[in-house]
């Protein structure tokens, strides 16, 4: 697409000189990064010359790497970890998800020049949901882990409306330090938290509308291929039936294949999360919808 024929919103994908402006993503390490894939690809959808970078980044170098960034005038820096956090420093500004999550992985440059900081994994996190005809609104759902992602997925799922939300997590501080933390500003929905090991729980009176495992379970050295906890304790016995089982890992999991081996009906694993949390990075800084099938396309494609 040249230039003359883009419409005014995306006008900022290009510096005064006709350069494009700098994208990609910051993370340490990022080789492992799959996000390059799919935000070319929309890049290339729309003819647009500008090439998505992986840029690794230390922890000690991230406010001079950013400052340097700043000065090119980029589009658009994803974050990846280590920095989702510690980028929040450096802000001028963040959403209300980046101030509820306490993390960032989408940067912005205004016009005036201040940073600004999004959480697109928590929209990302919702758009996966819709498009397997999820919706949370009024139903009860199981969180595994207190880390990061654990946090977009609970701030999601209480700005969606669900009724009951349950943090199981190895270290059950975590677990009991984020339910206080939401707890107060969504007093509706019914947040607790619980040991990891299922033996510790409380027998379940309904079963759950949906399990999301957002631990890094299985992507360490000495971990059983077996996921701990059985599809029947997460989803309250009758995981074949109603729930939703949603790993925030990618490919075939632990978590995955024990859902299916259960007979569950609903398992998915964490690429549309992936790609539709770019797709609203690509739409923030671009003013251009992204092209999410092409997106998903780009994406399964590079594991055949
Ligand atoms: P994190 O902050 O390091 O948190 C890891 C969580 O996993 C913690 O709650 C930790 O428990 C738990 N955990 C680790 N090993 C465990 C084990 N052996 N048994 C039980 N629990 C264990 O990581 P994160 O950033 O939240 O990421 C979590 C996962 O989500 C990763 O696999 C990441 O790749 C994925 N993710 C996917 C997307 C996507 O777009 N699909 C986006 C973000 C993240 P403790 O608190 O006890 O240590």
């Amino acid at each position: 697409m040249s230039q003359s024929q883009l419409p005014d919103t995306a006008k900022r994908l290009y510096r005064s000189d006709g350069s494009p402006r700098p994208v990609g993503v910051i993370g340490y390490p990022v080789a492992h990064s799959r996000s390059p894939i799919f935000q070319n690809a929309a890049f290339e959808y729309y003819n647009l010359p500008h090439r998505y970078e992986k840029w690794e980044v230390a922890p000690e170098n991230l406010a001079a790497f950013i400052e340097e960034k700043r000065a090119e005038d980029f589009l658009g820096i994803n974050v990846t970890l280590p920095h989702k956090e510690s980028v929040l420093e450096l802000l001028e500004t963040g959403t209300p998800e980046v101030g509820e999550t306490g993390a960032a992985n989408t940067l912005f440059l205004h016009e005036d020049q201040y940073l600004a900081g999004h959480n697109t994994d928590v929209g990302g996190f919702l758009e996966a949901l819709k498009a397997e005809g999820c919706d949370p609104n009024g139903k009860r759902a199981i969180v595994l882990g207190a880390g990061g992602a654990a946090r977009g997925v609970i701030y999601a799922l209480l700005t969606a409306g669900a009724f009951e939300v349950a943090v199981a997590n190895r270290t059950i501080e975590k677990a009991e330090e984020i339910c206080q933390h939401f707890q107060a500003s969504f007093p509706n929905c019914h947040l607790h938290a619980l040991p990891f090991d299922p033996a510790g729980w409380p027998n379940f009176r309904y079963p759950r509308t949906l399990v999301v495992n957002a631990t890094s379970y299985g992507l360490h050295p000495g971990e059983d291929e077996d996921f701990p906890i059985s599809a029947a304790d997460l989803s309250g016995r009758n995981p074949e039936r109603i729930t939703y089982f949603f790993d925030l890992q990618y490919g075939e999991t632990p978590f995955t294949r024990m859902a299916a081996k259960e007979g569950a009906a609903h398992v998915h694993d964490g690429s549309s999360m992936l790609v539709y949390q770019g797709a609203l990075s690509f739409e923030l800084w671009t003013g251009l919808p992204a092209p999410r099938e092409v997106m998903q396309e780009a994406l399964k494609k590079s594991w055949q």
